[in-house]
């Protein structure tokens, strides 16, 4: 039995025809598929003789100096990503954009491509931070992203890479390296990779904004929140602890803070979005 039940107020705007619903989710929704955050211990990684921390790994200035060691960390943690499946959660979602067509947006901090193995449609779902699965020049040569080659998404921890993948992590254009379609700790989101101002014009609109286990720690969640706060748009905060956006959803609009985790929450907001 859930422990929580939407309020009125939330159901009618999801049953209203012109209502616009928006989603943004964070590492909360994905660890319930297994998948670690990176920023604890599990994404500590050894070069040499140091051990760095994922904000020290995830950097363009860390690319900069040690490209192979980067990528075989990106690689390991594609693996873990492509052993994870789409939970509860993931699937509700897809269902609702299903249901919802356009007034549906799903804004993703998310590079584990779970949404989109779920169902979720490249159009209506914006990777904010980019997805592990595609890869780009690093000297912007040109604007294509590439989807990793096949031999390579089977890494384990610290692998060694051949001749032949290593070559396969080179620009086809300009034999430069190719960089994980990623937004690294020292980059800053912009529209062409990240849809940031898409983001912040869906914002603006959103009659219904529903976080679900992001714990604020990056700009633009905060961004889109404050915006949809600022319109009187209705907040819900789905998340087993408390967190920056809990507060904020109580304050907004006949909003929620619901302390339970997602893959139980959201398969009962789907339900709501059928009757
Ligand atoms: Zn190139």
């Amino acid at each position: 039995m859930a422990s929580f039940s939407f309020n009125s107020h939330i159901t009618d705007i999801l049953k209203q025809p012109d209502s616009k619903i928006t989603i943004l989710t964070g590492a909360g929704i994905s660890a319930e598929s297994g998948i670690p955050t990176f920023r604890g211990p599990e994404g500590y990684w050894t070069l040499g003789s140091k051990v760095y921390m994922p904000e020290e790994l995830a950097t363009l200035a860390m690319f900069n100096q040690h490209p192979q060691e980067v990528w075989e960390w990106y690689l390991y943690r594609l693996g873990v990503c492509l052993h994870a499946r789409p939970n509860k959660g993931h699937q509700a979602l897809a269902e609702m954009e299903t249901l919802l067509k356009d007034r549906f947006t799903l804004i993703t901090q998310n590079i584990d491509n779970l949404h989109i193995r779920a169902g979720n449609s490249l159009q209506r779902t914006f990777q904010i931070h980019g997805n592990i699965n595609f890869t780009r020049c690093s000297k912007e040569c040109c604007p294509e992203l590439f989807m990793l080659e096949e031999t390579l998404k089977s890494k384990r921890k610290n692998p060694s890479l051949s001749k032949t993948e290593l070559d396969l992590l080179r620009c086809q254009n300009c034999n430069s390296w190719l960089r994980p379609h990623v937004l690294w700790f020292d980059e800053y989101y912009d529209e062409e990779h990240f849809r940031f101002e898409s983001s912040l014009n869906i914002a603006a609109n959103t009659n219904l904004l529903i976080i679900v286990g992001t714990s604020g720690a990056t700009t633009l969640p905060n961004h889109v929140t404050t915006q949809v706060l600022e319109k009187n748009g209705t907040i819900v905060d789905i998340n087993p602890e408390k967190n920056i956006f809990s507060d904020m959803a109580k304050s907004s609009l006949g909003g929620m803070f619901i302390q339970e985790s997602s893959s139980l929450v959201l398969p009962e907001l789907l339900s709501c979005c059928r009757v």
